[in-house]
């Protein structure tokens, strides 16, 4: 039914059709960012005369983040929020996205506007000739550290080798995929999740757009060192043995060569050779680098023995404390 009362901006569209493109961003302490954000998202979005929602997830900011939310809520019934009860991190947040998205394309993005939303329609027009993903590629960054860079560069160069997933190079979560990508992932429940990685792994058509990635528009990032590893350990154990496998090779390394060294001392020994080969240093050295060596495997397995452990608790990947503008029910966790 077409309602003859004045609405509030957007909502004749929310009323009447559900939503075409969905925009996905989470959001920790971007108070500052959060109103010139959602500016420019909808105008990148309107120009395409589809209906829309901007789904923003407030993941535990204490910078007010979730009044602003509220404020633009009000402006807009548009723009949703899903509010965390505490921080869960990045990817859980993304995942909770695109858990509520109800678009026919989603589009993750970060709300620090280091991801230009202007990217949107390039994204989007891709989409309409049938790609299932569709990446936004940085072909530069601005206004990050050569830290930031070098780490990152190198961490996406290792992770497609030692992987089977050919995560494309310089991808962060800016992307856009078909409801069919999201609803399989979506049907993934894993907690150490490792976003990018998952929606190559779905597979269907993918291809890259490439953009200029921005500084941040306020405040500072929110991967210290901590956060950075624990993210490339998460990436590398979700999708490769590799680490594990490596105690294997290694084994077989120093077996071998100590086999060789005890035929060279029996036929020392048999050729009537007195030399002493043990002395009490070496017998030190091997055994406390071979100790350390097991140490670091033991560690690599903590590694995975922990993640399984995670898994295995099955807690939910998320607690939200409320919404805005969605239905509480409507995240589609499947029973698992
Ligand atoms: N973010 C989040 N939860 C966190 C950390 C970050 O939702 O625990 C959001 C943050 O608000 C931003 C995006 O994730 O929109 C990317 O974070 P950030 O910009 O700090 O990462 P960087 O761009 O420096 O890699
Ligand atoms: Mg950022």
């Amino acid at each position: 039914m077409i309602s003859t009362q004045p609405l509030r901006r957007g909502a004749a569209s929310q009323a009447l059709t559900h939503p075409v493109i969905s925009v996905v961003a989470p959001v920790y302490n971007e108070a500052p960012t959060l109103p010139l954000f959602c500016e420019r998202v909808i105008a990148a979005l309107e120009p395409l005369g589809e209906p829309f929602e901007v789904v923003l997830i407030n993941d535990g900011s204490r910078d007010g983040s979730m009044d602003v939310m509220r404020e633009l809520h009000a402006a807009d019934d548009r723009i949703k929020a899903v509010n965390f009860s505490r921080n869960f991190g990045h990817q859980l947040a993304i995942t909770a996205g695109i858990d509520y998205a109800r678009g026919d394309a989603v589009v993750v993005i970060d709300s620090d506007l280091q991801d230009p939303p202007e990217v949107i329609p390039e994204l989007f027009a891709k989409w309409r000739e049938g790609y299932g993903i569709v990446f936004a590629q940085r072909s530069e960054r601005e206004g990050e550290t050569w830290f930031k860079k070098a780490t990152a560069s190198f961490f996406y160069r290792l992770i497609r080798k030692i992987t089977n997933v050919n995560i494309p190079v310089d991808t962060g979560d800016f992307r856009l995929m078909d409801r069919k990508v999201v609803d399989a992932l979506t049907s993934m429940r894993e907690h150490h999740r490792f976003m990018r990685g998952l929606s190559v792994w779905v597979g269907f058509k993918q291809t890259g757009v490439e953009y200029r990635r921005a500084p941040r528009h306020a405040g500072e990032t929110k991967y210290p060192i901590s956060k950075m590893v624990r993210f490339a350990l998460d990436g590398i154990t979700s999708f490769s043995y590799l680490p594990l496998q490596l105690a294997t090779y290694f084994g077989f390394f120093v077996a071998m060569i100590s086999m060789l060294a005890l035929v060279a001392v029996i036929i020392l020994r048999l050729a009537g050779s007195q030399a002493n080969f043990y002395g009490q240093a070496s017998t030190l050295v091997s055994v406390l680098f071979l100790g350390g060596i097991q140490l670091i495997f033991l560690g690599i397995i903590g590694e995975y023995l922990g993640r399984i452990y995670d898994e295995v608790k099955r807690r939910p990947l998320y607690i939200v404390s409320d919404v805005l503008g969605l239905n509480e029910q409507q995240a589609q966790e499947p029973d698992v």
